[in-house]
């Protein structure tokens, strides 16, 4: 699950990460107001971001035309007309695609006088089974970028996730970003703050870009992070109520909405065989069987070990929203599941829904004479496969047909 900046941020100060005061607004008085409020605490200058779950916002440009997800502001008045253009509009950036997102939410922040931007961020090391946090002094670009044309300019720390980051570690990596003076252990500080949030949030993935050397109206150096960005594991989110509580609907694909409501696994895919299956590792096994035999597959399903028929019906009638879907395979190892219930669970769904494209079905396991005869029984044209690539070669080969006828 993805978080927006604002959410982002109020973790890390939870965690002793300097963060500029923010208000989240959504209508452009709220921002105003905030903006006022700002001001007369002594910013010289005020931010409204855009929030939306997509980076690249500064650089990103509206459908209206109106450039830029970030505006820098020096009146009330200022951030209330920014707030307008962005509020109710769709943002493009390099990260939305080309159909953009809808900006509901803004955050109206302190806009602090920057000296420097730095990054960090905080993941997973598949490849050595470990965190690491990455640093560099290339901050406020494209981090793809940097690791593109100067790899050295990226530092990696790996992490013993026994220990976790040792203090050590976390004055390391300040003083090979060049940080100097008190800013080397105020470094030390967000290191330790960043990874701190990264672990006890499940996070899977946790960026300050840029994390800024800003200088206060005393002159005084200090560190501040000015945008974060930052995904939770979801099979963490049972442990934490609050960052569950911070899911935004409006920025999830409906039909991945639908299904979790079912407790479904489903992710859409681009191609036009949509399939369903009991597992995982089988779900897998059956895109890439699809793709074998020629075929692109329209989502992952994974149903689960024990779906109910209500499950099942709500699988179909998922699979179904989606336009691109030319053929379904059904593809079912009954091992904990019964064959007889997801056999009702096709028939009620193809009924329900007057199913009128190809429906190819593969049942093996517990009751699989039950299940086959009930879909028998049902006068439905369901097609049936004898085993994993039998079914995977008729339901490619009826929707090339219906292409081709
Ligand atoms: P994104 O990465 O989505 O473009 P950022 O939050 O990184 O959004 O903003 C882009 C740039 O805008 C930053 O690199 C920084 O230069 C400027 N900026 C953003 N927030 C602030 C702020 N609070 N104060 C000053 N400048 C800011
Ligand atoms: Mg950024």
């Amino acid at each position: 699950m993805n978080l927006h900046e604002f959410q982002a941020k109020q973790l890390l100060a939870q965690y002793g990460v300097p963060v500029p005061p923010a208000e989240v607004c959504e209508t452009p008085e709220a921002a105003r107001s905030v903006a006022e409020s700002l001001f007369s605490k002594g910013e010289s200058l005020v931010v409204v971001k855009s929030q939306i779950h997509a980076g690249g916002r500064g650089k990103g440009t509206f459908k209206t035309g109106f450039q830029g997800g970030v505006k820098l502001c020096k009146t009330a008045d200022d951030v209330f007309d920014k707030a307008k253009a962005m509020l109710g509009n769709v943002l493009v950036t390099k990260q939305t695609g080309p159909e953009g997102r809808l900006v509901n939410k803004i955050m109206v922040a302190g806009a602090p006088q920057i000296k420097k931007e730095l990054y960090c961020a905080v993941l997973l090391d598949r490849s050595i089974s470990r965190p690491i946090v990455m640093a560099s002094t290339e901050g406020g670009m494209d981090i793809e970028e940097v690791a593109a044309t100067h790899p050295e300019k990226i530092l990696r720390e790996p992490i013993d996730p026994s220990l976790g980051l040792m203090p050590y570690q976390g004055r390391k990596l300040a003083v090979a970003l060049g940080l100097k003076g008190d800013l080397i252990a105020a470094g030390a500080k967000v290191f330790a703050g960043l990874y701190k949030t990264w672990w006890e949030s499940d996070a899977s993935m946790l960026e300050i870009n840029p994390l800024c050397i800003i200088t206060g109206r005393d002159g005084k150096e200090s560190l501040v992070a000015i945008d974060a960005k930052m995904s939770v594991d979801d099979n963490a989110l049972y442990r934490h109520a609050n960052i569950q509580a911070m899911r935004d609907l409006g920025e999830e694909a409906p039909l991945e909405i639908e299904a979790s409501k079912h407790a479904l696994n489903y992710i859409k895919l681009d191609g036009n065989i949509a399939c369903l299956v009991n597992g995982a590792g089988l779900a897998m096994a059956t895109m890439d069987i699809i793709q074998h035999f020629g075929g692109l597959p329209a989502n992952f399903l994974d149903v689960g070990g024990g779906a109910s028929k209500d499950q099942v019906t709500a699988a179909f009638r998922i699979i179904l929203s989606d336009p691109n879907v030319k053929g379904i395979l059904v593809n079912i190892f009954g091992g904990i599941m019964q064959c007889d219930i997801i056999a009702s669970g096709i028939v009620a769904a193809a009924q329900e829904t007057r199913l009128s494209i190809p429906l190819v079905v593969r049942l093996e396991g517990n009751n699989v004479k039950l299940g086959k005869q009930i879909l028998l029984d049902s006068g439905l044209p369901i097609i049936s496969g004898d085993s994993m690539a039998d079914a995977a070669r008729q339901v490619v080969e009826a929707v090339s047909q219906l292409k081709n006828g």
